[in-house]
């Protein structure tokens, strides 16, 4: 194969490159996605939140979603032995989508690079990117590699990396830092959903809080499967012995609401542990490339954040790029990074007051306030940007007033903590 010319090279065709790939083709740019799967191949982060309807949307690629007849999710609920906290994304604070949807990512993702295929957007599947060398003018040659060991050269004018947990580029470059999180590991896989309950109950996506910083994802799906995953603090997920499946095992037990409903159901697959899930980047930008997605940030699961993030950092990086090969002069500090953590910053708060114990508190208080439960909710579709909610503009301190003001609340009950 002959070295090849691009404006723009992709690294990664999870949703961030995806929805980066559509915008920059759309707008008549020569693109390249590189993928190292082959296509469909399984991915973790399965729950999306409403704010990421708006990305699909924008680049025309919700119609091919539509017609997969994903699960539905209009909302999220929280369990906490027997109290429950349900949030409907029809009523938050910020106007926006008031739906998303639960989706086994193997199927999601490849629906979105066979309809980019299908437009001409070129994806190389199969083939990893293992060098970049970058020129003082910001443009680069990217060294791939197929199976067979064969390598080629790309050239390009911008390198996007959407690499997710593959993180080339911060590890090419040495960008990756340690995150701000606590340490907290995840298992999960998939089982045959043989006892699930009829109606809503049955197709509810639910969060089962087993302990402060300890909880079960629970993502049904459509075509009869449902997601089952696991999240602690990295050493409490290590005390736990045997092979994963007999980890996972031992943990569904601690479930009181999902113990007998999954009780010996085969797994799908040998349960995948990831260990220390957050991930942080030195910086988010650099002549001639930016880093999208999971490869840029990962805060935790806990707040579904992740696609959200993928597509809103793909998306605008897609934007900026197009207008700075257009000749316009882009501030990538101000416009992409600056951005970028302001949503990153917000969700990273209700990350640390989540295992924390503050919003916890708020979650499960017997009292609910309904205008503070819709600014949070919009909080939790992923509207993370917008500053009227006053849970957004103040998210550093008013989480943890709030939590504040219902230990008193229940000391003057006399209810105790
Ligand atoms: P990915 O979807 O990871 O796509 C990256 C692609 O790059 C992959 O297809 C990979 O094969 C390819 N690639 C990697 N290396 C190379 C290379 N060298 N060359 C070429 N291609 C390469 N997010 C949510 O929104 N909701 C959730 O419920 C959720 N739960 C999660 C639970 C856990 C335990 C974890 C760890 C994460 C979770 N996430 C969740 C986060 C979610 O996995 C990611 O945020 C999301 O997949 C990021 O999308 P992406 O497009 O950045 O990368």
């Amino acid at each position: 194969r002959r070295d090849e010319t691009v404006d723009v090279l992709i690294i990664g065709a999870g949703p961030s490159g995806s929805v980066a790939s559509a915008y920059l083709h759309k707008k008549g740019f020569t693109v390249k996605v590189i993928e190292k799967s082959k296509f469909p191949r399984f991915v973790i982060g399965e729950s999306l939140l409403p704010k990421c309807m708006e990305h699909f949307e924008e680049v025309g690629l919700l119609d091919c979603l539509k017609a997969q007849g994903f699960e539905k999710k209009h909302g999220a609920r929280f369990l906490s032995k027997d109290i429950v906290c349900e949030f409907d994304f029809a009523v938050k604070h910020t106007k926006g989508w008031d739906w998303t949807w639960q989706v086994p990512r193997a199927d999601f993702d490849n629906a979105m690079a066979q309809e980019l295929i299908k437009r001409g957007v070129d994806i190389t599947f199969e083939h990893a990117v293992i060098d970049v060398h970058f020129n003082d003018d910001g443009s680069s040659i990217t060294t791939i590699e197929n199976n067979e060991g064969i390598k080629t050269n790309i050239s390009a004018k911008f390198i996007i990396d959407s690499s997710g947990h593959g993180r080339v580029l911060p590890r090419l470059l040495d960008l990756d830092t340690p995150s701000k999180l606590g340490k907290h590991s995840s298992i999960f896989t998939h089982v045959d959903d043989l006892r699930r309950p009829d109606g809503v109950e049955g197709t509810r996506i639910t969060f089962d809080v087993i302990d402060k910083e300890v909880w079960l994802w629970v993502i049904p799906f459509s075509n009869g499967k449902t997601s089952l995953g696991y999240v602690g603090p990295t050493d409490y997920m290590e005390s736990f012995e045997g092979t994963n499946s007999e980890k996972l095992i031992a943990m569904m037990k601690l479930s009181s609401y999902f113990k007998a409903r999954f009780e010996e159901i085969p797994y799908d697959f040998e349960p995948i542990m990831i260990k220390n899930v957050s991930k942080s980047v030195k910086k988010l930008y650099g002549n001639g490339f930016a880093l999208t997605g999971n490869s840029a940030e990962f805060l935790d699961p806990v707040f579904s954040s992740g696609v959200t993030f993928a597509t809103e950092s793909g998306l605008l990086a897609a934007k900026l790029i197009a207008r700075q090969l257009e000749g316009e002069t882009v501030d990538w500090e101000e416009e992409y990074s600056n951005y970028i953590k302001k949503g990153v910053n917000v969700f990273s708060t209700y990350v640390k007051e989540w295992y924390g114990g503050n919003l916890q508190k708020i979650f499960f208080h017997y009292k609910e306030n309904p205008e503070i439960k819709k600014q949070i909710c919009a909080v939790l579709a992923g509207y993370v940007w917008d500053e009227t909610n006053p849970f957004v503009k103040n998210h550093n301190r008013l989480v943890k007033t709030v939590a504040h003001i219902i230990d008193m609340e229940k000391k003057q009950d006399g209810i105790g903590h």
